[in-house]
């Protein structure tokens, strides 16, 4: 495996790693998860969703969707992910944030690919599942920007919202190209340049589905530790959307260190399936050609 099929795949099983380590988490609060996990530190299922231990979330579920769409159409094509974001929603999954909803619901009754800007939509649904575009556009930063804020308004529409999908983008197009963490640092700090509510030194400790809170925490758990490990227990023992920061930063994560820095004690309690679906995709992802 050369070291960009390496970054690559542990970033989409990070993804799924932090999705499912986090999902324990999900809606609790620092005090709750220390009184039932000490440190949550094991994928151990549970949670408000009930979960195995394993088990992924919608935040992958949607990575996959796109991913999927991404390489049967050779590249992005809207009205294709919708397809797939639909099919999953007819599947009758266990959560659905209501902007990805509501951004389904409108392809499936009126047939259309994008919605109005919207006030209401800085939650933190699409930068959840940016992680494949990033990928299938390796080569290509802009593409990478282009694609993530496309893909993002198929249910979501709003500035800042745009901005984290193209900084999460950009900031991973680096990492697979092995630039290191100093290049992901230059693009978050764009990023708070251009918008400073995403400023995220000191960390403001709030880690709910706003999308400014969402990456504060993420960027937090990335910046402030030095392997894969500590930054996801770092980022998900926050509780709030767990699953969705553990996501974010595990995606972050896998592009920085590589497979061999994911324990193996996460690798073995991924879901398997959800870990054959990641295997087999990336590759694929990898392979979509840079013409556009
Ligand atoms: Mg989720």
């Amino acid at each position: 495996m050369t070291g960009l099929q390496d970054r690559a795949l542990a970033s989409f099983l990070g993804l799924a790693i932090g999705d499912a380590l986090g999902a324990a988490a999900e809606f609790m609060t620092r005090g709750e998860i220390a009184a039932e996990h000490g440190v949550l530190r094991d994928i151990v299922g549970g949670g408000w969703l009930r979960l195995k231990a394993g088990a992924v979330t919608d935040d992958t579920a949607m990575a996959l969707a796109l991913g999927k769409s991404l390489v049967r159409r050779n590249g992005l094509d809207l009205t294709d992910v919708c397809e797939e974001f639909a099919a999953w929603l007819r599947s009758g999954p266990l959560d659905v944030g209501n902007t990805c909803r509501r951004g389904i619901r409108r392809y499936i009754q009126r047939g259309l690919v994008t919605g109005p800007m919207n006030e209401g939509d800085a939650g933190n649904g699409a930068a959840m599942r940016f992680l494949p575009v990033a990928i299938a556009s390796h080569h290509n930063a802009e593409r990478a920007r282009r694609w993530a804020v496309e893909q993002a308004h198929t249910t979501h529409n709003h500035p800042l919202s745009d901005a984290a999908c193209e900084t999460l983008a950009t900031m991973v197009v680096a990492l697979l190209g092995g630039n290191g963490k100093g290049a992901a640092a230059e693009r978050a700090d764009e990023l708070v340049s251009r918008h400073p509510t995403f400023r995220f030194v000191p960390y403001p400790g709030i880690s709910s589905a706003y999308v400014v809170d969402t990456i504060q925490t993420a960027f937090d758990g990335y910046f402030s530790t030095t392997s894969f490990e500590d930054c996801l227990i770092r980022v998900v023992n926050h509780g709030g959307d767990a699953d969705t920061t553990g996501a974010i930063a595990g995606a972050l994560a896998g592009a920085t260190y590589g497979l061999d820095a994911i324990p193996k004690r996460w690798l073995k309690s991924l879901d398997r399936d959800v870990a054959a679906a990641i295997r087999a995709l990336v590759p694929r992802l990898l392979a979509i050609p840079d013409r556009s």
